[in-house]
């Protein structure tokens, strides 16, 4: 990058500074994206997705996924949530900024009743509301700035190269890392608060982190993985428990108690 991109980069952060909120949590945030725009590439990547990846064909388990996510998302303001049912063996689900929810079959293996799903899902929805994707590209955009910065000054160093590239590993370990350990706890807290106020049993969310540790081959040891060891969610999901089960309490006496059985 030049020094008058460079400039002109640097131009750009005063402008967008001024960013700051807070999570639903109460964490202080920064947040330079605009949040309309990220909705509407998270659209597109959507739609491409919908394109490359075969959508399931099975009706039934469509119109399962279906309801289970609808109490949830009828919790949340905002966004016009949709959710796609893809045909994949992965163990995965995600959530778009914009309300875009995607659920792979292969984590109906796991998330084999709807209280499970319900936290699958409640955790992605999390990560949306807490504005997750807009303060990790954020971060990035800060961190690429600090990168390039340091790059100029070492401009006529012969190992300017390698001082960026490892200024790189630093703060993708140093900063990006434990930022994503941060949202993945953020977004259990939220989420397990989530799926109880729609009626469903939190009991079932660390039993599912627990499925997640049994299905997986092999363990990453938490400091070198982007999100928090299954033992160290678990007990934190623990930990909150009675409370989320007051939220369940109160959900079902207002008559919120779905029933969404996982077709065989
Ligand atoms: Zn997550």
């Amino acid at each position: 990058m030049s020094l008058h991109k460079t400039a002109i980069a640097l131009l750009g952060i005063t402008f967008l500074l001024p960013g700051c909120a807070t999570s639903p949590l109460g964490r202080t945030q920064l947040l330079m994206q605009n949040e309309a725009s990220l909705a509407s590439s998270a659209a597109q990547s959507y739609q491409q997705m919908k394109k490359d990846v075969p959508i399931s064909k099975n009706k039934a388990l469509t119109a399962y996924v279906n309801c289970v996510v609808t109490p949830l998302t009828q919790e949340v303001v905002g966004d016009n949530w949709e959710v796609t049912l893809f045909e994949s063996d992965e163990v995965n689900a995600f959530a778009l900024p914009g309300g875009k929810i995607g659920v792979y079959t292969g984590i109906l293996k796991v998330a084999n009743n709807q209280d499970r799903l319900a936290a699958v899902i409640g955790h992605e929805i999390a990560h949306v509301l807490a504005h997750h994707a807009n303060e990790r590209a954020s971060a990035a955009t800060l961190a690429n700035i600090g990168v390039v910065a340091i790059g100029l000054a070492t401009n006529r160093n012969q190992n300017s190269q390698l001082a960026i590239a490892a200024l790189g590993l630093g703060v993708q370990y140093g900063i990006i890392m434990p930022y994503s350990r941060t949202h993945e706890t953020e977004a259990d807290l939220l989420g397990l608060d989530i799926m109880a106020k729609a009626g469903y049993d939190p009991r079932e969310a660390p039993k599912l982190w627990q499925a997640m540790k049994a299905d997986k081959k092999e363990s990453i040891p938490e400091w070198l993985s982007t999100h928090p060891s299954d033992d160290s969610r678990i007990a934190a999901l623990q930990d909150r428990e009675s409370e989320a089960l007051s939220y369940m309490e109160a959900a079902h006496a207002a008559g919120k108690k779905p029933h969404c059985v996982m077709p065989k």
